[in-house]
């Protein structure tokens, strides 16, 4: 069975005494029944690192997909690696749209992550007028696909279904939506993996999801937790989501 897994990303928020949060977190929920990840700005990775003390996960939000260099201002999977994360989120949608990121170097990237033994935690998703348009699953496959490395597996890949439309929005899909993206990612995953390894890798849903609509989601098909911006940054949020798991 899939192990649940709920993981945070603080997005470009965080400062060193918002660390606090991370000790409120762990003291309320000391033995969860899930995973928990947390993916702090680059800045924090190390000291929460230090902090959670294998507690909890903890992940970058991106990384460079050569692994060493002359490229200023990026940081290498191998460094996030060094200190003390396990996991890095790439292709969120916020990258690719402040940085133009495409699928060709998420994948590049997320084979970066593996070779620094990191899990990468993709993500795809589409916007509202491609739903709209009736193309929610044709764009997801193509980012599915073309943002996976080959040999992906449930050890070294998280996927993330985050409809551009709902996040930080208050928005969310229907259940039924969200069922049917996360059996078609199952499924075409399965033909390009085989079923058995499709069956381990994680596939996340992420899209305002707080307290109140955690339980519902989580008992969606195929949905094995959550990626969680806003509801991530306090404890009590965050531990009320992981309490439904
Ligand atoms: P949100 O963000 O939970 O604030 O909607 C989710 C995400 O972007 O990962």
């Amino acid at each position: 069975m899939r192990r649940k897994l709920a993981a945070g990303n603080w997005k470009m928020n965080g400062v060193t005494a918002s660390l606090a949060e991370v000790d409120a977190l762990i003291a309320a929920h000391p033995t969860p029944r899930s995973e928990v990840l947390l993916c702090p700005p680059a800045t924090l990775v190390g000291q929460m690192a230090a902090r959670a003390a294998g507690r909890i996960a903890v992940g970058g939000q991106d990384c460079h997909m050569k692994a060493a260099g002359a490229h200023t201002g990026d940081i290498a999977a191998a460094m996030l690696k060094d200190a003390g994360a396990s996991h890095v989120i790439l292709g969120h949608s916020e990258r690719r749209a402040d940085h133009a990121e495409t699928n060709a170097m998420v994948r590049a990237k997320a084979a970066a992550a593996r070779e620094a033994d990191l899990v990468a935690v993709i993500c795809v998703g589409e916007t509202e007028a491609e739903r709209d348009a009736g193309a929610t699953l044709e764009v997801i496959g193509r980012q599915l696909y073309d943002s996976t490395p080959d040999g992906a597996t449930g050890a070294n890949t998280v996927i993330a279904y985050e409809p551009v439309w709902a996040i930080g929005t208050g928005r969310t899909p229907t259940l039924e939506q969200i069922a049917e993206v996360h059996d078609f990612m199952r499924s075409e995953l399965a033909g390009r993996f085989g079923a058995a390894e499709a069956g381990k890798i994680r596939l996340l849903y992420g899209g305002s999801v707080k307290p109140s609509n955690a339980k519902e989601i989580f008992a969606t098909s195929n949905v094995d937790g959550a990626l969680v911006g806003g509801a991530s940054l306090k404890a009590a949020d965050f531990g009320a989501i992981l309490a439904a798991l």
